[in-house]
């Protein structure tokens, strides 16, 4: 585990905090949603409380290193000072002389937003000029951004070999939730995969056969797996250079004496503009359809299950679900889930949107606020911009986490 904020005097200190406000955006420039900026509330109020001057960092959108004045952060700060009903002053640079006259200038509990940090071309190359310029400005760096943890940019991992460097409350919830349900899972412990492509999961896959007790494969990278057993498929999605990989996956499942569930049957459509559907079985799926959910008995097997797990993380989609004709089998994992007494955890981009959109996000043990970080967790990855933070138990909070052994420290 990593040093949070409980564990680091900031009283009177200058905290430059890294959180993720990449908020999507309306025609009229507003934030049309501002859950990530609900989501930094709880570090941000605890830094106001001991008494901290508080420098958020944020990008916003792909800028890719140069000024976007559709992309500045101005409506970003206005939502935020809605929020906290406080003023917050906002900047239109990250780092330079004028930045560091207002960050010093700053009294405790009082906020600064600094502009999009990935107007600096520093940011995504992880300059370390760029960070050291960012650590200029604060005497604590805080990691609070999961959704950009996978990436080591200049203020998510480069900043915290200057500072010294910890987590805040939500990057410590991610960490927490997904790393103890990885770890040391309740039992049983069921993984229920989808999504479009075998490829894109294949490492979370590896990673997670052998923690697991039960796998329950949906969404398109079901095909290449039936595919692999000798079933027809139709137009489904096939990853023709997968089938050797799906059947060595089905083949380690069987040696560890993991339960691997594929579709018995499922929703097959010709993608006509009325979308007419069948449910066939996955033995007669007809020439030219294309599976796009699982079927009716598939949605109450993978219930079954899940409603039995200790633990159930779930990541990809079982179908087509943008499209509400396609979108049952989806949706019957996500009710199965909320009702499971287990731990149950989402994780991925498009589940975590499709969790939200049922209104079923409250009812989960944890929806991860990060698609391609969580994704990178659950393949076993060690995270740059949570590698780069201080260890628990080290003594003493000195800058330069990687310090000792001259690399991050696991
Ligand atoms: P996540 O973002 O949760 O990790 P993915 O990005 O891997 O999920 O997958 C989401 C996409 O998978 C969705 O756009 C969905 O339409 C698609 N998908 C699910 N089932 C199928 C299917 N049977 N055929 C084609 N695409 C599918
Ligand atoms: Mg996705």
């Amino acid at each position: 585990m990593k040093k949070t904020i409980r564990d680091i005097e900031v009283r009177g200190k200058r905290v430059l905090v890294r959180v993720d406000f990449n908020v999507p955006l309306a025609d009229d420039g507003t934030v049309a949603d501002s859950t990530r900026i609900k989501a930094a509330l709880p570090t941000i109020r605890f830094l106001q409380e001991q008494g901290a001057k508080i420098i958020l960092i944020s990008h916003l959108g792909r800028p890719k290193g140069r000024v976007v004045e559709d992309l500045r952060l101005d409506q970003v700060a206005r939502c935020l000072s809605d929020l906290l009903q406080q003023e917050i002053a906002k900047v239109d640079e990250c780092i330079g002389p004028e930045v560091e006259k207002a960050c010093a200038a700053l009294e405790p509990g009082e906020i600064l937003l600094l502009e999009n940090v990935r107007f600096y071309p520093g940011e995504e190359k992880n300059d370390p000029e760029f960070a050291k310029a960012l650590s200029r400005l604060a005497d604590i760096f805080v990691n609070d951004a999961f959704g950009t943890a996978h990436r080591a940019h200049g203020s998510t991992a480069g900043v915290a070999a200057y500072l010294p460097a910890v987590a805040g409350f939500l990057l410590e919830k991610e960490i927490d939730m997904l790393g103890r349900a990885l770890a040391d899972p309740q039992r049983p412990f069921v993984a229920v995969l989808g999504g479009a492509k075998v490829s894109d999961k294949i490492k979370v896959i590896t990673n997670l056969l052998p923690k697991v007790d039960a796998l329950l494969i949906g969404g398109g990278m079901a095909y290449t797996f039936l595919k692999a057993q000798g079933h027809g498929i139709g137009n489904s999605l096939l990853e023709a250079d997968k089938l050797d990989l799906a059947r060595d996956i089905m083949a380690r499942a069987a040696e560890r004496g993991v339960d691997l569930f594929l579709p018995e049957d499922v929703v097959a459509t010709d993608l006509s503009s009325d979308a007419a559907h069948q449910t066939v079985a996955v033995t007669e799926i007809p020439p030219g359809l294309m599976g796009v959910d699982i079927g009716p008995k598939t949605r109450a097997r993978y219930g079954q299950v899940i409603a039995g797990a200790g633990t159930v993380i779930w990541n990809g989609p079982m179908g087509v679900f943008e499209l509400e004709p396609f979108a049952a089998g989806t949706r019957s994992v996500a009710e199965a889930m909320a009702k499971c007494q287990g731990i149950t955890i989402i994780g991925g981009g498009d589940s975590a949107a499709a969790v939200k959109k049922l209104g079923l996000a409250g009812a989960m043990t944890h929806v991860s606020t990060g698609g391609g970080a969580s994704l990178e967790f659950l393949e076993g990855r060690e995270l740059p911009g949570v590698a780069a933070l201080l260890d628990e138990d080290a003594r003493e909070c000195s800058p330069g986490a990687r310090g000792k052994d001259g690399e991050g420290n696991a």
